[in-house]
């Protein structure tokens, strides 16, 4: 089901100008806010039960209540650090009205008391950067940012700042430590930066999605936001469909809307000839679901796709059809995560890397069954044990692609096998398992392929 809040009118030409989103009742919310309490305000968040649309999901009402009260620098921080591959809502939505972004973010910085506050944009995005820097000139003219805002006595300014082009950026104490000018690397939590975030102050950070909600719950109030969607995924969430379907795009749907919905009457269904295979419900860090009926009856939720083994993340949807690779899709998965593992933890450093190489084993036809238990082993020693998300937003769907999908990892390396004039790796007995420990001494008639790295 689309209903269109942070899409209503994205289209309208030059929305993006302060006259436009003015035209429009733009910055009225704040006006409303500045006349409320901040402690109002926040209700009103948490009343909404709006959680995070960056990828962890966390209710922002909540979030912004950890922020300590009293006199004492605190920072409010939008991460606009989007770099998950599937996802680009965040894009169109800073291109296209970058002003509501700014409404929201003054609007919680003003509910949690904090007199600064950054935009940290991905280094990729430089027209959106650009778009962003001259709203916040005219949002500054205007009286909407600086000192004494709108006659008031509170002074809310606001920064852009361009990433350099790291992933990990995207975790949101690396971002705060590339804010500060270091090399952006995740800090150990806790403190979490409720506490101690940037420059050791209390600091907000939420994604660029989840800000933009900020003006349209204040105009119609948490508890009717919060008729919307499911009773713990509430509101619409702008949705990135990629992949394999005849129409990929960016919609705003309301949470819970079936699987199927997005796929088929949105997304428009697969390629002519070709019938869906699987999906990356919510950006390439979550878990691969194949999709069958049951599946795709599924609402688009969070907790129903945590059920389901899987997430919402980001919002992104990966489609991948029956001409796809799932070998390929693993492989290429643990080449971007290795590739943007900052390497301070060693399970993700190594993790990633040893799985990266076994994947790349099994691609070029030297892999053997074993490789799939061990990287299976590895995954698990992964999960839960690196000192941020990206060890585990490798581990997940590579782990996923070994469950669903052994049957077509063993073809693959049989016929890679067959094709260099080998014998088969795996006995007949052992095909298609789930899991568990595989012979390391090769069973009569085996050609076992020497493991090294
Ligand atoms: Fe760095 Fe990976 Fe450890 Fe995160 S999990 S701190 S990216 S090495």
């Amino acid at each position: 089901m689309i209903n269109s809040v942070l899409f209503k009118d994205i289209d309208e030409p030059d929305l993006n100008t302060l006259a436009v989103y003015q035209r429009r009742g733009g910055y009225s919310m704040l006006r409303k806010a500045l006349q409320m309490e901040p402690s109002a305000v926040l209700d009103e968040m948490l009343a909404s039960n709006v959680r995070g649309r960056g990828g962890a999901g966390f209710a922002m009402g909540r979030k912004m209540s950890f922020i300590p009260k009293g006199a004492m620098d605190k920072y409010l921080v939008c991460n606009a650090d989007e770099s998950e591959p599937g996802t680009f809502k965040d894009r169109e939505l800073m291109q296209k009205n970058p002003h509501q972004l700014i409404e929201g973010i003054i609007i919680g910085a003003y509910c949690i008391g904090a007199n600064k506050s950054f935009i940290f944009v991905r280094g990729e995005y430089q027209h959106q950067a650009d778009v962003l820097d001259a709203a916040v000139a005219e949002a500054r003219a205007a009286g909407y940012l600086g000192e004494n805002i709108l006659g008031s006595e509170h002074t809310i300014d606001l920064v852009v700042h361009r990433g350099a082009g790291a992933y990990i950026c995207g975790e949101e104490t690396a971002l705060l430590d590339a804010l500060e000018g270091k090399r952006g690397n995740p800090r150990l939590k806790p403190p979490f930066p409720a506490v101690q975030g940037l420059y050791q102050g209390p600091t907000l950070v939420n994604n660029v999605e989840t800000l933009m909600n900020v003006p349209y719950i204040l105009s119609i109030g948490g508890e009717e936001f919060a008729k919307v969607g499911t009773e713990t995924s509430t509101g619409t969430k702008v949705v990135s469909i990629s992949g394999q379907l005849k129409r990929p795009g960016n919609y705003e749907i309301v949470l819970g809307t079936p699987v199927r919905e997005l796929l088929f009457d949105l997304g428009g269904g697969p390629l002519d000839g070709r019938t869906f295979k699987a999906f990356f419900p919510g950006g390439s860090s979550a878990p691969v679901l194949p999709l069958t009926d049951e599946v795709l009856d599924l609402g688009y939720d969070f907790d129903t796709l945590a059920k389901a083994g899987s997430m919402l993340g980001s919002g992104a949807i990966i489609v991948f059809d029956d001409s796809t690779s799932i070998v390929d899709v693993a492989y290429k998965t643990a080449h971007f995560y290795r590739h943007e593992s900052c390497g301070k933890c060693s399970p993700c450093r190594e993790g990633t890397n040893w799985t990266e190489k076994m994947l790349k084993r099994i691609k070029d036809g030297v892999g053997t069954p074993m490789d799939l238990d061990i990287i299976d082993g590895v995954c698990d020693q992964i999960m839960g044990n690196c000192l941020c998300v990206l060890g585990d937003a490798m581990a997940m769907p590579v782990a996923s692609m070994i469950k669903h999908f052994r049957g077509e990892f063993e073809d693959y390396m049989e016929a890679k096998r067959a094709e260099a004039g080998l014998g088969p790796a795996i006995p007949q007995v052992n095909r298609g398992r789930q899991a568990g420990p595989y012979p390391m001494d090769a069973p009569a008639g085996i050609d076992p392929v020497p493991v090294s790295y």
